[in-house]
């Protein structure tokens, strides 16, 4: 009998998914190695993350100029690693203040900036994107487009300005048509609804990379880790061959 899981943790992956991966753990493609045991340096790895990376292009129709990222650390290290990477020399970043996930962003981005909020929301509404205040010199504009907590989602994504979106997309990711070209960022946890926990998926515009903060380590440096096809150091290589079977699986239903 299929189970539906309302739980915040991992999600429920499809049964044929779940043979396919049983298959790759007792035997990578005949390579004598267990996909749990493909070192992230060999080919065979690096062939699985540019198949996921190209489902998901597809999937979700991604511009040529976006870099997609396979980290670690979760939603919750991308709102530390965003200013981080993306404040520069700008003096603040806007945010959404909508429900708990958006406050836990603003919590975390307060030590390396001035946060301004832009828009308030509660427990019973979103405020509407076309009555943001936001500036025209923040480095970017941070909002939550699913707080999963408070159980609201934004029906309407907002305009893009000169200041790049930034969303949260972690409880809602894949699971409608996102007008991708209006965000500078997206960054989603994959175990909400793609995969295995462990991955966290960055899709950045190639034009936001490069302005780290000088200290950023490298494998929370967005630049540096585009160059080295995210593979500064180990990926969570498991959990993106789960993410690209998924993605596989998604795109053969029609996306
Ligand atoms: C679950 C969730 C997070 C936290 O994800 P972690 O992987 O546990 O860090 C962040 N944002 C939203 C919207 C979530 O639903």
């Amino acid at each position: 009998m299929p189970i539906l899981s309302f739980a915040s943790a991992a999600s429920t992956l499809p049964t044929d998914v779940l043979a396919t991966l049983g298959a790759d753990i007792a035997e990578w493609q005949g390579s004598g190695l267990s996909a749990l045991e493909l070192p992230f340096t060999g080919e065979a790895f690096a062939g699985i993350a540019a198949d996921a990376e190209r489902d998901l292009r597809l999937l979700i129709d991604l511009p040529d100029d976006y870099s997609v990222l396979f980290l670690q650390g979760g939603a919750s290290a991308q709102f530390a690693f965003l200013p981080m990477n993306l404040l520069g020399d700008a003096t603040h970043c806007d945010y959404v203040e909508s429900g708990h996930w958006s406050r836990r962003a603003i919590a975390s981005a307060v030590p390396y900036g001035e946060v301004r909020v832009v828009a308030f929301g509660d427990e019973r509404a979103l405020p509407d994107p076309a009555c943001w205040k936001r500036s025209d010199d923040a480095a970017y504009c941070h909002f939550t487009t699913n707080e999963t907590a408070n159980g609201l989602q934004f029906h309407t994504f907002p305009k893009a300005t000169q200041v790049p979106l930034v969303a949260d997309m972690t409880a809602d990711f894949l699971t409608r048509p996102v007008p991708v070209g209006r965000f500078g960022l997206i960054y989603a946890s994959a175990q909400k609804n793609l995969c295995a926990a462990g991955l966290t998926i960055v899709i950045v515009r190639e034009d936001l990379l490069g302005r780290a903060r000088r200290g950023t380590p490298a494998p929370f440096n967005y630049g540096r880790q585009a160059d080295a096809k995210s593979r500064v150091n180990t990926p969570p290589t498991f959990s993106v061959l789960v993410a690209g079977r998924m993605l596989s699986w998604l795109r053969a239903r029609g996306g």
